[in-house]
């Protein structure tokens, strides 16, 4: 059996190793292929790469020395047409190659929006999501002095971290009230707010950005926005989100059904025979089902493990796990498990503050069970919080074992009783 995988992100990679994990060379031919870079790496951490803090290839998980061993065939290339009737891709450079199981783990691409002036910007907008992000933001890091980010998230905020690091003037647009409504409360959102701040960054709240300026080259000069202020800047970084990468998918022969993303059931079957799609670009749930968009690396590296059991024959019928997320806002550390945000009208919420320190823990629950947890500050065992969740633990079992949940091995663990606390229904 030939079994290719479009993309090598976290999702195609570990479908890979799961399909040799079972079966062996002389039964499964397998075939990575990546237009982005040859190796596997860590998209999470290209901030860190920017910042001279890790070196590249310090970003790949696996030594390269693994796909030979392991006999995984790698090409770095772009597949640019799917003929699913003839089992067969067709790569830019020409080469049209067979497979007997074709798994598409084609990732996410970020969100544009026509700005104005957006047509006559030659150079100095950044995206920061792919290698090729990386290697534009360090060409035009040298020639910048200022800098704008637009999009208050995640990346938004490792991408005003890392400029800010190179010294740069940097503003960061924020079209909500507040830093990541989508993942945090209010309290959380300024407490965070306040650390970018104290940075040196200025932080913008509700603003849009209307218009981007150019010069007679074409290079960034400054943005306009929605109260008229005009912001200086030679490099302006769009961090409004991600999308699944499917356009492309539009013009290819046989085209799969899409959505948002490719759509799938929940083995991981596209509409078209023995193509599977997982990770990022894959949308999944039955016909009566609500789609399950997840753009997070923990469920693409599972859903690509269960998309190979999938292609392997096993029956398979995902269910997102327990969401958990984990990060750092500068110093900050953030842990997230189960639900945060978008809870039933009458969740409960706990909200703990250390007096002095910027440490804070929420803990949402309802009349039976907590519901998730949201942790600022301090290091936390998300398999126990999950745990906890999964066994429908009441409030009062998991304010007394809390402690257990801590790990904080470098700074030692935080007081815990020390606590200023307050409760309400959300
Ligand atoms: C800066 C940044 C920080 C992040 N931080 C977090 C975090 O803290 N926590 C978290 O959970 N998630 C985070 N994420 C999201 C996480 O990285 C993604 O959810 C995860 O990487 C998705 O993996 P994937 O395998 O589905 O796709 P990808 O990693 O996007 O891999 C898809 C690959 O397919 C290739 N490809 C696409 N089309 C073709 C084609 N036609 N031919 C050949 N190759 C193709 C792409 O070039 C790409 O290399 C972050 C993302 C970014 C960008």
């Amino acid at each position: 059996m030939h079994v290719v995988i479009v993309g090598n992100g976290v999702a195609g990679t570990e479908a890979a190793l799961a399909i040799r994990r079972r079966l062996d060379p002389s039964r499964a031919r397998i075939t990575l292929i990546s237009e982005e870079h040859p190796y596997f790496f860590s998209r999470t951490a290209l901030m860190y790469a920017y910042m001279e803090r890790m070196q590249r290839r310090d970003l790949e998980p696996y030594e390269r020395e693994m796909y030979r061993r392991q006999k995984i065939e790698l090409l770095h290339n772009r597949v640019v047409d799917i003929d699913a009737d003839a089992h067969a891709i067709t790569l830019d450079a020409g080469t049209t190659l067979s497979y007997d199981r074709l798994l598409l783990a084609v990732g996410a691409r970020p969100r544009m929006v026509p700005f104005e002036g957006l047509d006559e910007v030659k150079d100095g907008l950044v995206n920061f999501v792919s290698m090729q992000d990386l290697d534009h933001c360090e060409r035009l890091t040298w020639s910048t002095t200022e800098a704008v980010v637009l999009g208050g998230g995640l990346i938004g905020v490792e991408l005003a971290e890392s400029f800010i690091h190179h010294g740069l003037k940097v503003s960061f647009v924020v079209r909500e009230p507040y830093f990541w409504p989508a993942a945090l409360a209010a309290e959380e959102g300024e407490l965070i707010g306040a650390e970018i701040r104290r940075h040196g960054i200025e932080l913008i709240i509700d603003r849009e950005l209307k218009g981007i300026e150019s010069d007679e080259a074409g290079r960034v000069s400054g943005v306009r926005l929605s109260d008229g202020r005009h912001l200086p800047a030679q490099m302006l970084g769009v961090a409004i989100g991600v999308v699944p990468n499917v356009d492309w998918l539009r013009e290819v022969k046989t085209v799969p059904v899409l959505g948002r993303g490719i759509r799938v059931d929940r083995s991981f079957r596209t509409s078209l025979p023995d193509v599977f799609a997982a990770g990022d670009c894959a949308e999944i749930g039955g016909e009566d089902e609500t789609p399950l968009l997840e753009t997070i690396w923990y469920s693409a590296k599972l859903q690509g493990q269960r998309a190979a059991s999938a292609i392997l024959g096993d029956e398979v019928n995902y269910a997102p796990p327990i969401f958990y997320n984990s990060s750092k806002f500068f110093g900050i550390e953030y842990t997230t498990v189960g639900q945060c945000v978008g809870v039933p009208s009458g969740t409960r919420s706990l909200y703990r503050k250390h007096p002095t320190r910027p440490i804070t823990q929420r803990i949402l629950f309802d009349e039976a069970r907590v519901l998730g947890f949201s942790m600022l500050g301090s290091r936390w065992d998300h398999t126990l919080l999950q745990q906890w969740i999964a066994e429908r633990r009441p409030l009062s079992y998991v304010r007394e074992h809390l402690h257990r949940a801590q790990f904080d091995v470098e700074f030692g663990r935080v007081d815990l009783t020390k606590f200023q606390e307050e409760e309400r229904t959300l």
